[in-house]
């Protein structure tokens, strides 16, 4: 059987990850300090023979027992409100963590894969965003911590794929939804949703009309395991093309709930990307994928996780 390591495995898409994995069959080391992770995304998979989790933050010396076939590094804070909350372990985990994984990587003779970001594209001048644009970040400003993190995790993957001949895959993922989104990291739509769900107005930042691009989570995790798999070593963009504006996303939120909220507009985010989008003919072409989840359903999906999420919370669990 073989062996992957996750680190992040109790976050958003690390969890998304364990379950995936453990389904294919493979034994999985889940790594997280639960800093922005929480062991309710995995706690279904405690005890499970094929899992394990390891509490050990990854920017300190990374140690596992026994063999590694492949490493998926997952571990950082990713949303706005959190790298702001959290900058120097953002940072740290961007660089000391990427450096202490590949490190792991090459002792075990494993295949590594880097969650980078479309934030590497910071505000972009290049409309999609292909692999071969190389941004437009402001390396001091609040996202900066992130998007420079990130940059230089790819610039040390590259350097560990050429210089000592790991394996490695770069995988650039764009926004991305799903159930185990924290309500309170302040992306987008948790924020939306929680709002509508409580009856709270909707806060949109600036006009609205900036734009994502919103993939569920099951195509973007299937798209990484296929990268994983390949043959692709140059950095690969996972992500759903549809764009949408953010007043119209919000808007689809209150459709979506049946909520009475009204939307109110606040200040934009120092450095809020303006548009996104990625193109994904790579993807498509070298992976033979592409996402196939509409946006209508998995909001569905995504709403009843919210609302068992705050029902919950109030029922005091
Ligand atoms: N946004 C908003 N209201 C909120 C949270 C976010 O209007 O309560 C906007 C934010 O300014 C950005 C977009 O929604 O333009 C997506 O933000 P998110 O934090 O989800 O992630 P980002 O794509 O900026 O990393």
């Amino acid at each position: 059987m073989e062996r992957v390591l996750i680190t992040g495995g109790a976050g958003f898409l690390g969890s998304h990850l364990c379950d995936l994995f453990i389904g294919r069959g493979f034994q999985v080391v889940c790594m997280d300090n639960l800093i922005t992770g929480n062991m309710d995304n995995v706690a279904h998979l405690m005890g499970h023979p094929q899992f394990r989790f390891i509490h050990h933050d990854v920017t300190n010396f990374v140690y596992v027992e026994g063999p590694v076939d492949y490493v998926l590094h997952f571990a950082s804070p990713a949303s706005p409100i959190d790298y702001l909350e959290l900058p120097i372990q953002t940072l740290k985990v961007g660089s000391l963590g990427t450096h202490k994984v590949l490190g792991l990587a090459k002792a075990k003779n494993a295949r590594l894969l880097l969650a980078s970001t479309s934030e590497v594209y910071g505000d972009p001048l290049e409309h999609p965003q292909r692999e071969s644009y190389w941004g437009n970040v402001n390396p001091v400003g609040p996202r900066g911590v992130y998007d420079e993190a990130k940059r230089f995790a790819e610039a040390m993957t590259m350097a560990y794929h050429r210089y000592h001949g790991v394996e490695t895959r770069i995988v650039r993922i764009f926004n991305t939804y799903g159930p185990r989104m924290r309500l309170n990291d302040g992306r987008a739509l948790p924020a939306f949703a929680s709002q509508a769900l409580r009856g709270e107005d909707i806060t949109v930042f600036g006009d609205g009309s900036q734009t994502r691009s919103f993939c569920y989570v099951s195509d973007l995790i299937e798209g990484i395991f296929r990268l994983l798999m390949s043959e692709e070593v140059e950095p690969t963009n996972i992500g759903n093309p549809s764009e949408i504006s953010i007043l119209d996303f919000a808007r689809k939120v209150v459709e979506f709930t049946g909520s009475t909220s009204r939307i109110v507009n606040r200040d934009l985010p120092v450095d809020d990307p303006k548009i996104r989008q990625p193109d994904i003919a790579k993807a498509r072409r070298v992976l033979g994928w592409e996402p196939v989840v509409p946006l209508e359903d998995g909001l569905r999906r995504t709403l009843d996780y919210f609302r068992e999420h705050i029902g919950r919370q109030q029922g005091g669990n």
